[in-house]
């Protein structure tokens, strides 16, 4: 066992987006640092030249960022264990390459394109289990080897995986795991253009970079074979490893594009909020041993351990990250929302409006236990920034009969005659009327909101006459009596 403060690292390969798989990942390694006053190290796997995309490693900082999930060292913030970058740090690789050539642990490999390509099918004729190198520049002399070398013939460097071996190792989430080494290809540790896989760099960054414990998605248990046969070829220490268990979409298959988004910075855009996403995606595979779902970041930090992570997969809820959602954002204080509606107006069509922060509070107020995100402020009830053009068809059929219009017109009247009224005022109007017409509260309410909303549900009646204040009410009556016609 390794006893040493903990050091973790989140180690994504840049692909332009932060998937929600990867946030879950940089989220559990950053938790179990935190928990344990360990380290959070950022490293980016930029290895793979093909899959160069531009701006990608500043997107994902950037999403790290949002989520709050900020790293002790790594690129922009540096630390002792520096570059952090793969792609500046290709002579590193090299050099362990060769000690393991030296060791012969590793040997170089000159088969063609070709050759490997009807290997392949020859063994794909064979219906084996799975196509492997045949070890075939395993046995060329040392002549052989100095004269391709000499004559800068195309190579690789692989590893070379001794047969008839089970390679053990256990996880702290898998327990004990075991593959056969027959099973385990001649990996190629450096490719023909000079830069390792993933397998080397992996490896020997996560040993100079002292990583205690290496955390990450299920998928690349299957290679930890391979990184087992490096750490013991280096005669290196083992880190203690944790796979993570895989995401799965509703119906189990793999969490995919098509059946949603999976880039962290899509739920931002459509404002879920960072807390919200942190907390949904915490309990992708892991719970405290109770029925608790709702977190903080601190609360996650101070109950985090990895014994309590599952071996079955996390099935991708988006009704609980919308459950999560309403539930954080009804958590906020009136000012932090009120900051965040003001935002949300910025992009709406009524970015030119005039509202009062005095305004928008009321707004909030009542409007808080009906809504999950920060735009419904807005979406849901529109008649707050502006008077309705449109009535809802069904409650004018249900609700609007033909002595409405008089009846609202003597309610009308009596709001004009209120002076800077208060809810219980504008309630006492209501009972006044009806009673003086001697129709039910209820035959009124329903009209009196769809004139002033144009909708039939909403938030409180006298909250809304309120809120829009006297001579809007008016404005509005007189409006809806001119323009429903049944
Ligand atoms: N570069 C790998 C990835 O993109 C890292 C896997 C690991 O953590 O070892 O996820």
């Amino acid at each position: 066992m390794i006893n040493e403060t903990p050091r973790v690292r989140f180690a994504p390969s840049p692909t332009g987006y932060l998937h929600v798989g990867g946030l879950r990942t940089a989220l559990y390694n950053y938790l179990f640092a935190k928990r344990n006053n360990g380290t959070f190290v950022l490293r980016i796997e930029d290895t793979d030249r093909n899959r160069y995309v531009e701006g990608a490693v500043e997107n994902l900082i950037k999403a790290l960022n949002w989520a709050g999930l900020n790293y002790d060292e790594g690129p922009e913030v540096g630390g002792n264990s520096g570059p952090y970058l793969q792609s500046e740090r290709l002579d590193i690789y090299k050099k362990y390459a060769d000690e393991l050539i030296e060791k012969g642990k590793a040997y170089y490999c000159f088969c063609t394109p070709e050759r490997l390509k009807s290997l392949k099918e020859e063994q794909e004729k064979q219906k084996l289990p799975q196509a492997k190198y045949d070890k075939h520049c395993l046995n060329l002399s040392k002549e052989e080897i100095a004269n391709n070398l000499a004559a800068g013939i195309a190579k690789v460097v692989r590893l070379n995986v001794e047969q008839n071996n089970t390679i053990k190792f256990d996880d702290i989430i898998r327990e004990h795991v075991e593959f056969e080494s027959n099973n385990v290809d001649d990996q190629v540790l450096i490719k023909s253009d000079g830069y390792p896989t993933y397998h080397l760099a992996n490896v020997v960054d996560d040993h100079l970079m002292k990583i205690t414990h290496v955390i990450r998605g299920e998928e690349w248990l299957s290679s930890t074979p391979k990184h087992v046969l490096l750490y013991d070829a280096f005669g290196w220490e083992r880190p203690i490893f944790a796979h993570l268990p895989l995401l799965l979409n509703p119906d189990r298959s793999k969490l995919s594009k098509r059946q949603g988004d999976v880039a962290v910075e899509d739920y931002r855009d459509k404002g879920y909020l960072k807390d919200a996403l942190i907390n949904f995606v915490a309990l992708l595979g892991w719970n405290a041993g109770d029925d608790k779902e709702f977190y903080y970041m601190d609360d996650l930090i101070s109950c985090f351990s990895l014994e309590r992570v599952n071996k079955a997969g996390a099935i991708f809820d988006l009704q609980k990250l919308n459950w999560l959602n309403a539930e954080h954002l009804r958590k906020k204080s009136d000012s932090e929302l009120l900051e965040m509606l003001k935002s949300e107006i910025q992009k709406s069509k009524f970015k030119n409006g005039n509202y009062s922060d005095k305004f928008l509070l009321l707004i909030i107020q009542s409007m808080k236990e009906r809504v999950s995100f920060i735009k419904e402020f807005i979406d849901t009830c529109t008649y707050f920034y502006e008077a309705p053009t449109e009535y809802e068809q069904k409650a004018i059929e249900k609700n609007w009969k033909p002595d409405i219009p008089d009846q609202l017109i003597k309610l009308k009247e009596e709001i004009a005659s209120l002076n800077n009224p208060t809810k219980e005022d504008y309630e006492h109007a209501l009972a006044k009327v009806s009673e003086e017409l001697n129709v039910g509260k209820g035959k009124l309410i329903h009209p009196l909101r769809l004139a002033v909303s144009g909708q039939s549900t909403g938030p409180g009646m006298f909250d809304l006459l309120f809120i829009l204040g006297k001579d809007e009410v008016v404005k509005r009556i007189e409006a809806a009596v001119k323009s429903i016609s049944v």
